[in-house]
């Protein structure tokens, strides 16, 4: 598989890209801006032992029983200074030199980037991996459905380590492998066998999962002729969908999977919702034959924060303003913007910028504020005022870094993300696809 990596890039010194520190000046009252929940100001370790997502999380978002919970953090690493675990975790890095790789995600928070070897989107940073077949260990410092699809494309031998195992995606939690079965088995009662092919050599329907999902489901999808997208490749591996089957399944981001069809003709009338807590989704049968596309009804509490109030107020505020949004965001949201692409694609829309321009970004901030520390000619904001992370993403503190890789040094494997064979198998066939789809 071929890799996009990203090596981090010199920051100014005189712009602090930190959402921490904006959390805690907000906290202690130095900051007038607003944050949506200042207990985010706390270490994790005050919240890992209670079931959820952490402050800051869409109170819709219900964390699935059996959901794994980080134990106790050592109070060494509780009680250090940030410049004390900065400095444990060079020193430690150092130590281990090539038997570690450490990955962190766009969205991370900027006292754990500041470590990583690459910075990237999930499945950059998992190609990442690929880069350093001789590493003992792979510290992905993003959620548990990316470390999960590292560790499907690394070594069996490779360790890949989630710093805090709290560290989950309430997207992804939103179509669990269960209700996905369920939802097939119904399906069937719709459209008859879901592997008879017609006149045109299509099946009835064919499931496709965003990258944010579990391993569990990318081996569905892998196991009935599906697919895995991103979002930037949404379109394409619609399109090849499209001409394996009359309809999709598409998991579990409603909002990402609407704004692509959208796009490509497909009329809202066609897009039926699948509720897993509704008989049929929600839908009658006959709406089911007419869909061009089911979507199931996930989101992410991130990027549903995003308005077109926010955006009519920038462009008030900031006349010239490029209004760019992930397309996670709702597709009100998304129709008024300017554009709206994948991390990868803000990044580069910005990079690319000659001159001297406003940007109101509608992504995780975290990502913002670091694109707006490397790029000082222009001003970059993030469309939502209120300084909001992802809540799962905020739960790997430097502390958690410096915990597992002491552990390493001590020769110790700690918080391992490991995919059975029986999922990882048609998991890696479903990804394949993915690399191998051409509209
Ligand atoms: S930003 Fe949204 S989709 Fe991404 S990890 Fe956080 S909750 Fe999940």
């Amino acid at each position: 598989m071929s890799a996009t990596l990203i090596t981090l890039q010199p920051r100014p010194h005189d712009l602090d890209p930190s959402v921490d520190h904006g959390i805690q000046a907000i906290v202690a009252g130095a900051s007038t801006a607003e944050t949506c929940n200042t207990d985010l100001a706390a270490g994790p370790w005050d919240f890992d032992a209670r079931p959820g997502y952490g402050p800051g999380s869409s109170m819709g978002d219900v964390i699935p029983t059996g959901a794994p919970r980080q134990g106790e953090l050592p109070a060494e690493y509780r009680t250090a200074s940030e410049h004390d675990l900065h400095a444990r975790i060079r020193a430690a890095k150092a130590t281990l030199g090539e038997r570690v790789v450490v990955l962190g995600h766009f969205y991370q928070r900027e006292e754990v980037v500041t470590h990583a070897d690459y910075v990237g989107d999930s499945f950059q940073l998992a190609n990442a991996a690929l880069e350093h077949p001789d590493a003992d260990a792979i510290v992905f410092c993003g959620v548990h459905f990316m470390a999960e699809t590292a560790d499907l494309l690394s070594r069996p031998e490779q360790a890949v380590i989630l710093p805090n195992l709290a560290a989950g995606c309430s997207m992804a939690d939103m179509a669990s492998i269960d209700e996905v079965e369920e939802c097939w088995e119904q399906l069937a009662d719709v459209y008859g066998d879901l592997d008879a092919v017609d006149a045109d050599g299509r099946v009835p329907v064919i499931p496709v999962t965003y990258m944010n999902s579990s391993a569990a489901i990318k081996g569905f999808v892998g196991r009935h002729g599906g697919i895995v997208c991103t979002s930037s490749n949404a379109r394409t591996v619609l399109e090849w969908a499209f001409a394996r089957g009359r309809r999709v399944l598409f998991f579990p981001d409603q909002h990402l999977g609407r704004n692509t069809a959208k796009a490509m003709g497909v009329p809202l009338t066609q897009m039926p919702m699948w509720n897993p807590r509704k008989p049929l989704g929600g839908s009658t049968p006959a709406e089911l034959e007419e869909s061009r596309v089911i979507l199931w009804h996930g989101f992410c509490s991130v990027h549903r924060r995003f308005s077109v109030d926010q955006s009519d107020k920038a462009r008030a505020e900031h006349p010239g303003v490029r209004v760019i949004v992930h397309p996670e965001c709702p597709m009100a949201v998304v129709d008024a913007a300017d554009e709206a692409g994948s991390t990868d694609y803000i990044r580069k829309a910005i990079a690319a910028a000659t001159e001297p321009t406003t940007f109101a970004i509608g992504t995780e901030i975290n990502l913002v504020q670091r694109l707006a520390a490397q790029y000082p000619q222009h001003e970059i904001f993030c469309l939502d005022p209120v300084v909001c992370p992802c809540s799962t993403m905020y739960r790997i503190h430097p502390g958690y870094l410096a915990w597992v890789l002491e552990r390493l040094v001590a020769g110790e494997v700690v918080n391992r993300i490991t995919v059975p064979a029986d999922v990882a198998d048609p998991a890696r066939v479903a990804l394949e696809r993915m690399l191998a789809a051409k509209p």
